[in-house]
């Protein structure tokens, strides 16, 4: 029969070409995946730091950084809640997000994280 492959035919899986391009695919989405566990944690360290031991960096007055900040010093207060310091969204998602109560806001004002704050 003329159109069944013969034996010399290589498969499809057995293609080098694409167990180049899989393993290409494969190194490089390692590669990303990688790179961005590596500048998360690089990222979460200085960040983190400057919550415990501030040194005022560059980042330490923007108002994400002072978010964050609340947002952590709320999981140090309520152990079980605001276990996501990068990604809030996904405590809220998860229902274990906190949220400041006045005493809480007192607290973090006085460590300069929080605006001071009017009839809140
Ligand atoms: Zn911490």
């Amino acid at each position: 029969m003329a159109n069944e492959p013969t034996h010399e035919e290589p498969s499809f899986l057995e293609a080098p070409w694409l167990c180049r391009q899989v393993e290409t695919h494969l190194n490089h989405d390692s590669f990303r995946h990688s790179s961005r566990k590596r500048f998360h944690h690089w990222a979460w360290n200085k960040i983190h730091l400057e919550m415990h031991k501030p040194e005022q960096r560059l980042f330490s007055t923007w108002a994400v950084y002072k978010f964050l900040a609340r947002y952590h010093w709320l999981h140090h207060r309520y152990q079980n809640k605001n276990f996501n310091g990068v990604f809030p969204l996904a405590d809220y998602v998860l229902g274990t997000s906190a949220r400041a109560n006045t005493a809480d806001l007192q607290l973090m004002q006085q460590i300069g994280i929080a605006p001071p704050w009017s009839g809140r």
